[in-house]
């Protein structure tokens, strides 16, 4: 794990960067993408989630008893629509218990900004709450200073960004806003084309998730 100063974690294991380099190909195929992004993301939310918090809790073993633990935050998952689903997926076989909310934003290609256009959220939440704000692409950081709003403003302090690529502008834009947030990915990429898009990046996540 290399630790790019507070609050960027970029996940080093070489698993995560072989999956990585796979799905940056632009010649994988969309089955073999949808595989890797999904091993993928099950290795960053491993990562992400290192900062869980517990309480000793006792079990029974078949032949004795055992120290264990408990987990107490109340967990979101917070999918960006729609590449963030697939992080989501990972997350949710590993944590079955978690709650999800969707988060619908997409970006107008000429001014670059995100447009809310689904967010179905209650009006408070726990205040145990730990949200994961998943988006497999930090691009401009738009939709995630937009997602991340949503929870700041029901008074959730901690707020974690899962991506698979991380541009700096778009760090930069988070941390700006959002000093306090944390984000895992598994590559800060060098820069943002015209297009806004991560060079070199991987290319439209969600066209290339969902074959489209
Ligand atoms: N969204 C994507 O899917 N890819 C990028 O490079 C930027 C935003």
């Amino acid at each position: 794990m290399v630790q790019t100063g507070t609050p960027v974690k970029v996940a080093s294991h070489p698993l995560v960067q072989q999956l990585l380099t796979r799905i940056r190909d632009y010649q994988t195929p969309c089955g073999e993408f949808r595989q890797k992004a999904l091993q993928l993301s099950k290795f960053l939310i491993y990562e992400a989630m290192s900062e869980l918090c517990t309480r000793e809790v006792g079990v029974e073993t078949p032949v004795g008893s055992a120290k264990g633990v408990a987990l107490t935050d109340y967990i979101i998952l917070a999918p960006v629509l729609r590449a963030g689903l697939i992080l989501a997926e990972a997350a949710q076989e590993l944590m079955p218990q978690a709650r999800i909310y969707h988060v619908g934003l997409r970006r107008d290609e000429s001014t670059l900004q995100a447009i809310s256009y689904y967010a179905k959220l209650p009006d408070s939440l726990p205040p145990d709450s730990r949200v994961y704000v998943l988006d497999p692409m930090l691009a401009t950081g738009g939709s995630a200073v937009a997602a991340i709003t949503l929870f700041i403003d029901l008074k959730v302090e901690a707020v974690h960004l899962v991506s698979f690529v991380a541009a700096p502008e778009g760090i930069k834009r988070v941390h700006d806003k959002f000093p306090n947030v944390k984000i895992t990915t598994a590559s800060v990429d060098a820069n943002l084309n015209e297009h806004g898009y991560i060079v070199p990046g991987l290319g439209d996540a969600g066209d290339r998730i969902f074959g489209t």
